[in-house]
């Protein structure tokens, strides 16, 4: 199931929730004020939760100076 991302109107607190696609159709309660004035947020999914951090630094090939 996706993870929903919403944020409330009334109190604008944003809140994730994990639902189905047919309850997250259905329509959002806000846990907060109970508000169902939430408006459904787009999550990019990716370039986050990644625990790995692999990062190689080395020379920049290409650029050289001279001129
Ligand atoms: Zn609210």
């Amino acid at each position: 199931m996706p993870i929903y991302e919403y944020i409330c109107k009334k109190c604008h607190d944003n809140f994730a929730l994990l639902q189905s696609v047919e309850a997250a159709e259905k329509g959002t309660k806000c846990p907060r004020c109970g508000s169902t004035e939430v408006k459904k947020l787009i999550s990019p999914f990716s370039c986050s939760l990644s625990p790995d951090s692999g990062s190689s630094a080395g020379g920049s090939p290409g650029f050289s100076g001279g001129g």
